[in-house]
Order: C-alpha cells, then structure tokens, then sequence
C-alpha cells in the first residue's frame, strides 16, 4: 500500500512538469496526456506548445522550426510548423543564404564557394549548385576531354554500383 501511494506521488508530481535539456539543446517537458509524449510521459516542449494551441497532435511527418534557431526558446511567436522535412530544410537553407550573403533565395557554388542568384548557377535538385564555368574548369583538370570522361565514366559506375 505504501509502495503504491510513493508510486503515484511520483506520477503525479511528474505530470505537473519536469523539465530538462537534452545535449543538443532540446527541451523536454511532462505531459502524459499529449499524444507525442513517450512512454514515460515525455515530449518536446516545442511540440507540446505547438499541439496545446492547435488542440490536436502534428500532422504525419510534420516538423517544427524554431525562428531564431534557439532550441530552447519555445514561445509560440518562435515557433513554425513545417509540412515535412524537404520544406524544413528549405527553411535552414534560405536562413545559411541569407546570413552568409544577405539574399535568402541565393545558392552556393560548390566549387568556388561563392554566393550568387539562381540564374547563374547550375541547380539540379539531385547534385549541389555549380557555375557552369567553375564545374568546367574543375573538369580541365584532367587535362584531356578523354581522361575527363574517363572519369566521367568511372563516377557514374561507382554511383551504380552504391
Ligand atoms: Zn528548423
Ligand atoms: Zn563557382
């Protein structure tokens, strides 16, 4: 009998919150009646404070984004629910832009590592930004239109057989 009542102290007093940080900075809170919680009653703060305003769990595969990057400033105002994770990278991906040269639609080269608009860059959703000039000198490396192509070819193999 007493086991029992220390048992549900213990409960009870983890439902009214506790609260930690995880080493990447995330923060859990108690919640045993949120439908994200996990077994021990836990869930994301972010995601808690997201599902108690729109008073239903997240939509399948949906991810949240803190604005200003702090994983542990959930006030609502910090907070943006992203549809699934492709526009959750896209997010992360205009912030870089925008931090690293002031325009959040620009790409890098991933050859020169320079900034620029879309339109002078090569972008293909299944291989890294490039100008063309700069892929093209990469590829002058090789000296010889064959030995490029050669290892053109020795690319794609190795790609085939990944
Ligand atoms: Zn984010
Ligand atoms: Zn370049």
């Amino acid at each position: 009998m007493a086991e029992q009542s220390l048992c549900a102290t213990r409960v009870s007093r983890s439902r009214v919150g506790y609260r930690y940080v995880s080493p990447r900075g995330y923060v859990y809170v108690t919640d045993h009646d949120n439908s994200h919680a996990n077994d021990r009653g836990f869930v994301l703060e972010h995601v808690k404070v997201v599902t108690d305003i729109l008073g239903k769990p997240l939509p399948k595969g949906a991810e949240i984004h803190h604005i200003d990057e702090d994983r542990s400033n959930n006030s609502p105002s910090n907070l943006v629910v992203c549809q699934d994770s492709k526009y959750h990278k896209l997010l992360h991906q205009r912030l870089r832009a925008k931090k690293a040269c002031g325009h959040a639609s620009w790409r890098q080269c991933h050859v020169c590592k320079v900034w620029d608009a879309p339109e002078n860059l090569h972008i293909h959703p299944k291989s890294k930004p490039y100008h063309r000039p700069c892929m093209r000198a990469t590829w002058a490396r090789y000296r010889s239109p064959e030995k490029a192509h050669a290892a053109y070819l020795r690319r794609k193999l190795r790609r085939a057989s990944a």
